[in-house]
């Protein structure tokens, strides 16, 4: 029996996006070679490659203006990469500091350029997201991260700029409408709501590369990759496809838009819960609460382990909180069903009206 896969990343995929990838994997397309057989530029591949370009484009509703890279590495690699490309020695870039992910961002611009630290929420642990601060308008741009995946919390609205806009996207890309035309550049690394681990994307608006001085190499020239379509050397294939998949279900279970349904839908559901459950406490800021990463506490922490103990009796993986932070998490991306938050919750509410 399939278990409730609460887990942050590497995390739950549609079933059926599974069983094609299986498939895949045995007789690609019937063609009588797998998928990991077969030349990564031959028409078959760069079939899989234009096919996943495209629908990315159509579901963040993008021109011409925007390209969308599928780049090895992670999106801990973008951490270096975005200031490499886009930060001249001498500039200034300005980032928020929200978190983990967020912080390790920041440690690496400042190996290329000035950074101004423009908005923390260190002073509370990470549990709010800054609002109303100032962005000097000669930042070369701003980096921030749209949900905080180890701590549990979103951006709701966009920070207000003119500057070029940077998105870490990696824990909620394809989980809601975003103007996402707004930006310069958008990563995310594909493990969570858009495949499986080894492949991130990259969506790059043309127009902000090539301003700076510093020679790039070529593995990390975002235009070169462009050039390359993708394919400046071997891309993992086998990633490529799952996220290609994903991007087809997505598609047909009704875009963006029926996705933000859903993760409100399962969110609210389990916020509730927990704002009714007197031994168990949500630790961030009601308005900043993300949807995909939901953190909590226990009243009483000596009673985390024997709720962990019986999540595990009953089914529920990945519900312990990021070792960084500790306490408990729960991650619904886009193809968590509603019925495995039901479950929690029903074991949630057991757990405490025995404890209490
Ligand atoms: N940014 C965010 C918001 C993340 O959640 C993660 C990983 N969970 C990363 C960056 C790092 O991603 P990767 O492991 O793909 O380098």
């Amino acid at each position: 029996m399939k278990m409730h896969n609460f887990n942050s990343g590497p995390s739950i995929l549609p079933q059926e996006v599974l069983n094609q990838a299986a498939e895949a994997v045995l007789n690609f397309n019937n063609i009588g070679l797998s998928l990991l057989e077969i030349g990564h530029r031959t028409s078959w591949f760069q079939d899989v490659l234009d096919e996943s370009r495209s629908l990315i484009k159509e579901l963040m509703q993008l021109g011409e203006e925007h390209e969308a890279l599928y780049l090895h590495g992670g999106a801990t690699t973008q951490f270096m990469q975005v200031p490499m490309n886009l930060l001249d020695d001498g500039e200034t870039a300005a980032y928020c500091d929200n978190g983990i992910w967020g912080s390790k961002a920041i440690k690496e611009a400042k190996l290329f350029g000035n950074v101004n630290v423009v908005a923390s929420s260190k002073d509370k642990n990470h549990t709010y997201i800054n609002k109303g601060f100032e962005i000097p308008a000669t930042s070369k741009y701003l980096h921030y991260t749209t949900n905080n995946t180890v701590e549990g919390t979103q951006w709701h609205a966009l920070p207000e700029t003119n500057v070029p806009l940077v998105a870490d996207m990696s824990s909620d890309i394809f989980s809601r409408n975003m103007p996402f035309a707004k930006h310069s550049l958008i990563y995310a690394g594909a493990q969570k709501n858009m495949g499986a681990a080894g492949v991130t994307l990259v969506v790059v608006k043309k127009d902000v590369l090539g301003k700076i001085k510093r020679a790039i190499p070529p593995i990390m020239d975002y235009r070169i990759h462009i050039e390359n379509g993708s394919l400046l050397n071997t891309p993992p294939v086998f990633a490529v496809y799952v996220s290609l998949l994903t991007l087809r279900w997505i598609k047909k279970e009704g875009g963006l838009a029926e996705m933000e349904k859903r993760a409100k839908e399962r969110a609210e559901y389990l916020y509730n819960a927990l704002d009714s459950l007197p031994l168990f406490v949500p630790t961030v800021n009601k308005e900043d609460r993300s949807f995909m990463n939901a953190v909590f506490v226990m009243q009483r922490p000596e009673l985390e382990q024997p709720f962990l103990d019986e999540c595990k009796k009953n089914g529920m993986v990945g519900v312990k909180g990021h070792r960084s932070v500790g306490g408990l998490r729960v991650s619904m991306y886009n193809a968590m069903p509603m019925d495995s938050v039901k479950a929690f919750v029903e074991l949630m509410t057991e757990f405490n009206n025995k404890n209490l």
